[in-house]
């Protein structure tokens, strides 16, 4: 454990990075380093989403796993184009006005799982707080799609927070009913002012305990970023406003500052450090519990997907 400055208490914090914001960045740590995506699957995805006119969160988000990703043929498809109307410290996804809603991408995005054969999908999506729904019905779209082109494929949705929506956008989505509802918590209430500015840590929370209340059968999904200053008590607090709202999965990896513009990494939290939360994550009662450095709410997200769908056929089978 280290302690700072003013005696805050951090978990298996490795190094800090005293660096001002704008400064170049510290030097990653060894855990960190990943290979250089070069393999023939990479640029074959890369074709794929090209041709179809489609966006990746792995490359707008500058993801350290996409060497890995893309050569085992898995990707996150960003829908509602690649510009968000929000501009939080820690995301490299641009900031601006975006375009018009492409009527073709539901269609597109059903290609993608036919031609790769993904038998699990992860579509998120820019933040679109131009739209009336936020863009909850292009969400509906492209889960209506994949059910009729590609049904063997289970579907993972990763939504914005649909922040002054109305709730019928989102009960739309409830209804089309896909496999898991992702929505991330990124951070702990307190760095909320600085690190994600536009939403509200309480209204996301509410987000996912409104699915959960809507439709039981769906697996509900959260992840955090560690290395922003949080403290380690504030991070179990998060487990525990997330298991109140019967959250089944926990995601945590370590936050990368994408450039210099952005928020600064505040620690390297160890793997040991990171193994330690996984193990008070389960103790917590979180069906699944992904927790590790390079962990991103879709890294393996097949894989955790079948685990989780395990568990609770096991937890069933005791209960009754
Ligand atoms: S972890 Fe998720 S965002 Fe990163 S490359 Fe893999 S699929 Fe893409």
């Amino acid at each position: 454990m280290t302690v700072e400055k003013g005696g805050r208490r951090r978990y298996g914090a490795a190094m800090a990075s005293n660096a001002p914001q704008g400064a170049p960045r510290t030097r990653k740590p060894d855990w960190i380093r990943v290979k250089a995506p070069t393999s023939h699957g990479v640029s074959e995805t890369r074709r794929l989403m090209r041709d179809l006119n489609l966006h990746t969160v792995c490359e707008e988000a500058a993801c350290p796993n996409i060497g890995e990703c893309w050569t085992k043929k898995h990707a996150t498809v960003m829908i509602l184009g690649d510009t968000c109307t929000r501009a939080c410290a820690f995301c490299n996804i641009k900031t601006g006005m975006p375009r018009a809603v492409d009527p073709l991408e539901p269609e597109h995005v059903a290609r993608v799982a036919v031609t790769m054969g993904l038998s699990h999908i992860v579509i998120t999506s820019v933040d679109r707080d131009d739209l009336p729904d936020g863009g909850a019905s292009q969400f509906v779209k492209v889960i209506e799609a994949l059910r009729r082109d590609a049904p063997q494929t289970t579907i993972e949705i990763l939504t914005p927070d649909f922040r002054n929506k109305p709730m019928a956008a989102v009960e739309a989505i409830i209804a089309a009913r896909p496999d898991v509802y992702n929505h991330n918590l990124e951070t702990v209430p307190r760095l909320y002012p600085t690190i994600r500015p536009g939403a509200r840590y309480y209204a996301s929370l509410r987000l996912l305990e409104s699915v959960k209340r809507m439709d039981p059968s769906i697996f509900t999904k959260s992840g955090i970023m560690l290395g922003l200053g949080e403290e380690r008590m504030e991070v179990h607090q998060v487990m525990d406003d997330m298991r109140s709202a019967d959250i089944d999965f926990l995601t945590m990896g370590q936050y990368l500052q994408p450039t210099p513009r952005h928020a600064k990494v505040v620690d390297f939290v160890t793997p040991d450090a990171f193994a330690a939360y996984a193990q008070i994550a389960r103790a917590k009662g979180f069906l699944q519990v992904a927790s590790s450095p390079l962990t991103r709410s879709s890294y393996h997200a097949g894989e955790d997907f079948a685990q989780m769908r395990a568990a609770r056929a096991a937890q069933l089978a005791k209960i009754g």
